[in-house]
């Protein structure tokens, strides 16, 4: 597979070959995102529980529910941004907790951790808004919760998989040096570790979708996590990252590579993976071994 830094202006890796434009559309067809790379590459058991059996969960974490809560007050505060309106940060957090009270209630039943409940993680919810508002820096706002859909193209004008990749940009902006700079907002337990953002998966996909669906060239483009801690004070804290050519042509060989492992039902679990502590799939992976044939077979029986 050859892939080389002219993925910019020209490449046959570039152009934009699906008439859709919302998330929720692109998600319709078969495709691949960040967080099901990440799944599989953290277990690749959950990935097939998950993607290819079609297992349904076991329990309904609460941490989804305000993430895409939290995703959505950010949004309508970079929206404001975008166009030049000011707010009140209490309207802010308002448009959160009408967001995550709406989520908990088409949710059904939810599974919260130790000490959290409805009302505390609306309050934490609340606060990281509020940090928010506080601490982002004044810069131009381009775009807002931009969806993309890409297809995996090597230079060379391979296919590499049938399945684009798809996502959404949180924010696009013009940052402090005048450069275009993608920005992926994060909530996290704790400041993240000097080197978790260089080695982020979500920043590769990032980068070589919109390299490849906008012809831009790797350097002129900047990608940094805004995270905020779901500490009792929130702190924000901004992580830049850059990749390199090699990187993206490691995102195509590690799409490829996966792509072998699930036709061959090559899945087997991680048990030191982070997410073993509220996988949705426990009591299906204690099970798993205990099965004669493939999972498969389990699932079906399920
Ligand atoms: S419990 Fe852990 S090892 Fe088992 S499927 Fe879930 S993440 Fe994988």
């Amino acid at each position: 597979m050859h892939f080389d830094k002219r993925i910019g202006p020209g490449s046959p890796t570039s152009g934009k070959e699906y008439n859709m434009s919302t998330l929720a559309e692109y998600r319709k067809m078969p495709h691949w995102s960040t967080s099901s790379l990440a799944t599989f590459v953290n277990c690749s058991l959950q990935y097939a529980f998950r993607y290819v059996y079609h297992l349904a969960p076991e329990h309904n974490p609460v941490a989804p529910l305000l993430g895409r809560s939290f995703h959505k007050a950010a949004t309508w505060m970079a929206a404001k941004r975008k166009k030049g309106e000011a707010f009140n940060p209490a309207v802010a957090e308002d448009f959160f907790s009408e967001s995550f009270l709406v989520e908990c209630k088409s949710a059904g039943e939810i599974s919260f951790g130790d000490g959290e409940t409805e009302s505390s993680l609306d309050w934490q919810g609340r606060s990281l808004i509020a940090c928010l508002c506080e601490s982002w820096p004044d810069e131009q706002v381009l775009e807002t919760a931009t969806a993309f859909c890409v297809p995996l193209i090597s230079y060379g004008g391979i296919r590499l998989s049938e399945k684009p990749i798809i996502g959404e940009l949180d924010l696009l902006v013009r940052n402090a040096e005048g450069k275009t700079a993608i920005v992926d907002w994060k909530s996290a337990a704790r400041k993240w570790p000097a080197d978790k953002a260089d080695k982020e998966l979500q920043a590769t996909v990032y980068l070589y979708s919109f390299c490849a669906e906008r012809r831009v060239r790797l350097d002129d483009v900047g990608f940094r996590f805004d995270v905020l801690t779901k500490t009792k004070v929130p702190s924000y804290m901004q992580y830049h990252t850059t990749r390199k050519y090699d990187d993206l042509h490691r995102l195509l060989w590690l799409v490829q590579s996966i792509e072998k492992a699930i036709k061959a039902e090559s899945f087997i679990p991680n048990q030191n993976s982070f997410c073993c502590s509220d996988c949705v799939y426990g009591s299906a992976c204690e099970e798993w071994h205990r099965r004669q044939s493939k999972t498969i077979s389990f699932a079906k029986a399920s």
